[in-house]
């Protein structure tokens, strides 16, 4: 038998059956089980030259990890993997592998992939189970760094940095610190407990982490860069955009980003339980086709809502969510309304959604994104009866943080203009990092970000008095 044929086919990872998920708030995907894991990682090639180290934006040492869990050398698997990813935990269940590593792997060129996420997932857990080992911490270095955000690019250099021996304080405007990982990924998706185990390790740095601080109000950016060595800012993308069009003001029109608010960070899903309810109606439109709109209308199913529509202006091709986000909620009963875009929100007549007329779309040659363009087909409005509608058509950075910054740099979306290699700001010693800085991205280059900004901090405050080079404008 040839080897090709010898190698196990790529293991599903157990999840629980759609009936029984689509109305609670539990974890869908269940993770491998020891055997599984080293099944799927018996498929790994060990290649040369690891394809799939260049797909992962951090370069996680893939094969180093597989080869060690393989071997039942799990210590081992941690220590290759958290090399290079600190919240691999969080990665392994929301990083688009599909188009990262796992598009990379050579098996994907003959088949299917080897599951990668997965078994970050399997590795990272398998860890968390055992209480997380004490890192070593470089002595105490004098200097004060201040974070300001608590996403993945700030808690990554916050850790970051505290293992370098730098004292660091983070300021989080909301009262709960983990940003998008605590008040917009659902539960279902990520246990807000794998989330706190990722606090609790800064915990042990010692990083003291200050909620309802919001930057801005209580202190400017100028104020900041006074009071600390140096200020990294962090603070993501998290002011939704609107469509503009007639009767988006109407009761029971959401943007994605506070209906998920409401649900996850204020617990709405666990009302009675806690006094913080999120009305959601029978029949829920999503507007949008991303990881953000996903979890919008699964939520809402959840919730609820007897029928939920996602309205999306492209075709299924250029859905930009994650592969299995997509799968789950088709699973789950959330139909695609495809080449379909709202133009007006309806009104019931008593100042509350009452549908949304809608126009039919085909698709033209690729726009700058890359993606086909899509184009309305005149004459084809039609109407959908609705009671809610939630806006996902995407985020860009709150301006608040930006009150008496004079000197910060930004471009016309509103994002923070900073080198990539460095994440230095146009502002001495503030540093930036995370979809502030490329506008709504991935967790994964958030965390990248912010790796790469601790670096450079630490590398600034070794060398007191080196000048401030400053990145040239990216703006256009
Ligand atoms: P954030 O995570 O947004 O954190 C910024 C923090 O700064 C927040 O806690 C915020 O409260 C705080 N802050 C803001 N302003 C201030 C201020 N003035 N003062 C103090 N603090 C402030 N990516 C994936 O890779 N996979 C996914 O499956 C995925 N799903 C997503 C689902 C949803 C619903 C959303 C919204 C995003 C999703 N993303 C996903 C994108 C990913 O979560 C983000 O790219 C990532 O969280 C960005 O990290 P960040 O640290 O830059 O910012
Ligand atoms: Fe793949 Fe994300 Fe892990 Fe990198 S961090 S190896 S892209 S799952």
């Amino acid at each position: 038998m040839s080897p090709k044929k010898q190698r196990p086919p790529r293991q599903a990872m157990p999840a629980r059956p759609a009936e029984e998920r689509r109305v609670i708030f539990d974890e869908v995907a269940l993770g491998y089980r020891l055997e599984l894991a080293q099944l799927e990682a018996s498929r790994c090639l060990q290649c040369k030259r690891a394809t799939c180290i260049e797909g992962c934006p951090v370069q996680v040492r893939i094969p180093d990890f597989i080869l060690a869990l393989r071997e039942g050398d799990m210590w081992g698997a941690v220590e290759a993997l958290k090399d290079k990813n600190s919240l691999p935990a969080i990665c392994g269940r929301v990083c688009p592998q599909e188009t990262q590593c796992e598009e990379a792997c050579i098996l994907s060129k003959r088949g299917e992939p080897v599951a990668i996420g997965r078994l970050e997932r399997f590795v990272a857990d398998w860890e968390r189970q055992q209480g997380m080992r004490i890192p070593e911490v470089a002595p105490p270095t004098g200097k004060h760094v201040c974070i300001v955000g608590s996403g993945p690019a700030g808690l990554t250099a916050a850790g970051d940095l505290a293992k370098l021996g730098h004292k660091v304080t983070v300021l989080e405007s909301l009262h709960l610190p983990g940003g998008v990982l605590m008040y917009g990924i659902p539960e279902f998706r990520l246990p807000k407990d794998v989330v706190q185990a990722e606090l609790g390790y800064l915990e042990i740095l010692d990083v003291e982490i200050r909620c309802n601080a919001v930057v801005g109000k209580l202190f400017t950016l100028s104020e900041l860069a006074e009071a600390y060595d140096a200020v990294f800012l962090g603070t993501g993308a998290g002011l939704p955009m609107m469509m503009r069009i007639p009767g988006e003001n109407l009761n029971g029109v959401y943007s994605a980003n506070e209906l998920l608010t409401r649900t996850n960070l204020m617990k709405g899903y666990l009302f009675p339980e806690w006094d913080t309810p999120v009305k959601v109606g029978d029949k829920v439109a999503v507007v949008g086709a991303g990881n953000v709109a996903m979890d919008a209308a699964r939520c809402s199913l959840r919730l609820g809502a007897d029928e939920v529509h996602i309205v999306y202006r492209r075709s299924r091709a250029e859905v930009p969510a994650r592969a299995e986000e997509v799968e789950h909620a088709e699973e789950e009963g959330i139909v695609f309304d495809f080449l379909t875009n709202p133009v007006e929100v309806l009104s019931d007549g008593d100042g509350w959604v009452g549908g949304i007329k809608c126009i039919r779309m085909e698709l033209g040659e690729p726009d700058a994104s890359g993606r086909r363009r899509p184009i309305p087909i005149e004459g084809s409005e039609f109407a959908m009866d609705m009671d809610t509608v939630v806006m996902a058509l995407g985020t860009r950075p709150n301006p608040l943080v930006f009150a008496d910054a004079p000197d910060l740099d930004r471009t016309r979306w509103g994002t923070v203009v900073a080198d990539e290699a460095t994440g230095r700001t146009l502002m001495e010693r503030i540093w930036a990092g995370g979809d502030i800085v490329t506008g709504a991205a991935t967790v994964i280059s958030a965390m990248g970000a912010g790796r790469t900004a601790a670096t450079d901090i630490d590398r600034y405050l070794a060398e007191p008095g080196q000048p401030w080079e400053v990145p040239p404008s990216s703006e256009a």
